[in-house]
């Protein structure tokens, strides 16, 4: 089907980058949250995001002012019968993705294609509560969104071959490139990134290095733009911990159990940048 209206579901760092690229590439935009103050937020966030490209000179100030214009925000559901294309991005909890699989399913037309930007849940699992499993896709997004090219694209079990081309063609419409994933736990991305970020923590558990030495080793050896306790720290390492146990449940192989210093740094509440401490300390 000819998409025009997408809605994105969730407008946190994920959502509002996504409904932000969406809206670059011409499309309009729900986007959709149970809070307001997380549109607010998300719409603010793109605001700034549009005026630096000002600056730059990379967009004029009217085609800013279209932009924003084409972005809907909305607390209601029920707007999902309008869309042509519906993405999820809201917090990575199975039962708050089922729910609302479950309720996009009722409303969004029968044909619309139902994505979700998850980085570690299982796509056949979500497709499975609807009554379009073939239509439910996986279109994972980086962090942030407008900076970052790539988009995984994850095939469900059931996923058919015209849904799977529609959306590698939208990635592409939204100026991103696509890489085709078949869904087992942690996809491409955090598959390799994430067991390599835990052997990084084992590294300081087991006293080999400091955290600053582990860094500087895969930044200046390696050409890693962030070391791998940096990069954790900006990732959240509540989510490094989910993703760990995703893998290690999914996958049953104790390589990848999560290290234990990272379990204690999580429930002490050092979550990285969004706590002020992880391994480093933030101001
Ligand atoms: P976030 O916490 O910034 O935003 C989540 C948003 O979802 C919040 O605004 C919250 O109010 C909203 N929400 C919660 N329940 C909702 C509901 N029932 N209906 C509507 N909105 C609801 O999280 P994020 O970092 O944007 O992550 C969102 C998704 O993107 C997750 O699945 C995450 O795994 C995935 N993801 C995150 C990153 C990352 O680096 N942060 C990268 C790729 C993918």
């Amino acid at each position: 089907m000819l998409i025009q209206k997408i809605m994105v579901i969730g407008a946190g760092q994920m959502g509002s980058g996504i409904a932000q690229v969406a809206a670059q590439a011409g499309f309009q935009v729900i986007m959709q949250d149970i809070k307001d103050e997380h549109l607010s937020r998300g719409f603010k966030g793109i605001e700034k995001n549009l005026a630096r490209y000002v600056e730059k000179g990379r967009i004029s100030e009217e085609e800013k002012e279209q932009i924003l214009a084409r972005i809907q925000l909305t607390t209601e559901l029920t707007l999902a019968s309008e869309a042509d294309f519906i993405i999820e991005a809201v917090t990575e909890n199975m039962e708050i993705k089922t729910q609302i699989f479950q309720e996009l399913d009722r409303i969004a037309k029968p044909e619309v294609i139902l994505a979700s930007n998850t980085s570690s849940l299982p796509i056949t699992e979500i497709a499975a509560v609807t009554s379009r499993p073939g239509q439910v896709i996986g279109m994972h997004f980086m962090n942030p969104v407008s900076v970052m090219p790539l988009v995984e694209v994850i095939r469900g079990l059931a996923t058919t071959d015209e849904v799977y081309q529609s959306v590698e063609n939208l990635a592409k419409t939204l100026k991103k490139t696509p890489v085709e994933v078949n869904d087992f736990p942690g996809f491409i991305s955090n598959r390799v990134l994430l067991p390599m970020i835990n052997e990084a923590i084992y590294t300081v558990y087991e006293g080999v290095a400091t955290p600053e030495a582990v860094d500087k080793v895969m930044k200046l050896g390696m050409n890693h733009p962030m070391g791998p306790l940096e990069l954790a720290d900006f990732i959240g390492l509540d989510t490094c911990l989910s993703i760990m146990e995703i893998l290690h449940d999914g996958l049953g192989d104790s390589k990848y159990r999560p290290c234990p210093l990272l379990r204690k740094y999580v429930k002490a509440g050092w979550l990285g940048r969004k706590t002020g401490r992880g391994f480093y300390v933030y101001e």
